[in-house]
């Protein structure tokens, strides 16, 4: 049986397809790309290049040439395929690129973490990319969305008015429980309200099924729950363990990842506390690598 997830690509709009991979879990994301005249914009590569190549064969099934990337954030799920593509211009936010290039690639972590694709770290050649300029074009009329901090330090997103189609990149997250271990919950919740304003029709999550702009209502009611827990538990002086007991995911039980309650509410609690925040996110970026 192969190591790699399924792939399946929709149309979601007149030349936007995405890539829903397998079941969303550690290490198997979503991708996009955008095709117009015969070149294509692909938005994040996943983790290893066979993951990437399909997305490539496909593109040129459909006649087009890839001539940009855009990495949504520096996770090694979003940026290990690069190379695939390394004939085209990689782009990514500049503080993403500082993240990927201080992250590097710790093999070990990432093995441990993701027992799936153990051993095949140590053959990965990350691809850095280059800053993405003010006024990046995208195909179909699309706008890049940043967001600093959400999901890591600095998130993009890719929004397209005239479809309603919504990228997230890992601002999204649909069937899994999000993971907010580089982030800052209430930048992520400022994130995803702002997405919700754009009423979307149709949401490419980074992780997990094809959706609706009601998972990020979801999703955002969940942060403020993790928001308001860690900040209660904080004023009364309960630790992590006891918080979590009382803890109710609501709509989120059942998703996989489950074990990420407790990274969200730690994190909720060490702002509560004023430990993290958005001026020393950055160095806190650097103690553990993944989501
Ligand atoms: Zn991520």
């Amino acid at each position: 049986m192969s190591v790699w997830p399924e792939q399946k690509t929709h149309e979601i709009a007149d030349g936007i397809f995405a890539v829903i991979h397998g079941d969303g879990q550690m290490g198997v994301s979503n991708a996009s790309f955008i095709i117009e005249r015969g070149s294509a914009l692909v938005v994040d590569t996943m983790t290893f290049p066979e993951m990437a190549m399909q997305m490539a064969q496909e593109i040129v099934h459909r006649g087009a040439s890839v001539e940009s990337v855009i990495n949504t954030h520096h996770h090694v799920d979003h940026v290990g395929g690069n190379i695939v593509f390394s004939h085209a211009r990689i782009l990514a936010h500049p503080r993403s690129i500082q993240a990927g290039q201080q992250l590097g690639l710790p093999v070990s972590i990432y093995d441990h973490l993701m027992p799936r694709f153990k051993g095949r770290f140590a053959e990965l050649e990350l691809v850095q990319p280059v800053p993405l300029p003010e006024h990046q074009a995208v195909p179909r009329g699309g706008q890049i969305l940043t967001f600093s901090p959400a999901h890591t330090a600095t998130d993009l997103a890719v929004w397209f008015p005239e479809s309603r189609v919504l990228l997230t990149g890992d601002i999204g997250f649909k069937g899994v429980i999000p993971l907010a271990l580089n982030g800052l919950v209430s930048g992520w919740i400022e994130a995803l309200n702002a997405l919700i304003a754009l009423e979307p029709v149709v949401v490419v999550p980074g992780h997990g099924a094809l959706g609706t702009c009601d998972d990020l209502i979801v999703l955002r009611d969940y942060f403020l729950s993790v928001e308001r827990l860690g900040r209660e538990a904080v004023r009364s002086g309960q630790s992590l363990r006891d918080a979590l007991a009382a803890f109710d995911p609501g709509p989120l039980t059942g998703w996989l990842e489950s074990e990420r309650h407790a990274i969200n509410l730690e994190r909720a609690m060490k702002e509560a506390r004023g430990e993290i925040n958005r001026t020393n996110l950055a160095a806190a970026l650097l103690s553990r690598p993944l989501g």
